[in-house]
Order: structure tokens, then sequence, then C-alpha cells
């Protein structure tokens, strides 16, 4: 019995953070790689690889690799129902603009080379 309160204290712990939190609740919407998350929080990519890392050490996240991609992905149902009873229902995802990710491309070909182009400006901030 006391295991399990260890481990709800143990995701609550991970999830009180809130770029970790920022991260669960993009995931809610799909799978993601880590360019994308980047771009959804504005991170560098080692600190968005270290807070995945913590979320994957939970058991919170799962990771799956995809060509040159990993994709990850939430990987605890009653994570989902936490975050929607915190933040609400799950809202509708469209593209992220600075984001030049194959999930994104897809939802905007038209504008793919701009996309690249602030992809671009994002890597040059980060190194
Ligand atoms: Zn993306």
């Amino acid at each position: 019995m006391g295991e399990r309160y260890e481990r709800v204290s143990d995701v609550l712990q991970v999830l009180s953070h809130p770029v970790r939190l920022q991260i669960a609740d993009e995931l809610r919407g799909g799978e993601a790689c880590v360019c994308h998350i980047q771009s959804v929080v504005g991170r560098s990519q080692p600190y968005v690889s270290q807070q995945l890392s913590k979320l994957r050490e939970a058991d919170l996240v799962t990771d799956r690799r995809e060509g040159l991609f990993v994709y990850y992905g939430l990987d605890d149902p009653a994570v989902e129902r936490v975050l929607e009873a915190m933040l609400g229902p799950l809202e509708e995802r469209g593209r992220v603009a600075a984001c030049a990710c194959p999930r994104c491309e897809a939802v905007s070909r038209p504008t793919r080379d701009v996309v690249r182009r602030e992809a671009h400006a994002i890597r040059g901030e980060v190194t």
C-alpha cells in the first residue's frame, strides 16, 4: 500500500516543475520529437533533453526512434487525467511557428521555407 503512495508522490514531484508540466501538456496532443518540444518551450536542446530524461526516469514518457528523429509520448493515462483536471481539456494543436519537425511540416507545406529559416535562427541562438 505504501508503494502506491510513493509512486504517486514521485510522479507529482517530477510534474512539479513548470517546464516539465509544459512538456507533458504538449505531449497530450500526441508524440513529438525533441526539436518540436524545444520550439514549444523555447529552451536549449540540452535543457529539454534533461527534462525529458527526468520524465522518462519516472516512467511518464516513452521514446521511440524513427529515422533521424526520436519521438516522445506520454506513457501513463493517469497523468493525462491529472493534466486534464489541472489544465483543462486538450486544445486543438496547430503548427508551432518556429518548428521544422516532420509533424509541423506536414501541417503547413506552403510555408516550409519560412519555417526552416526560423528553425535555423533558433539553432543559432542555442549554440
Ligand atoms: Zn514540430
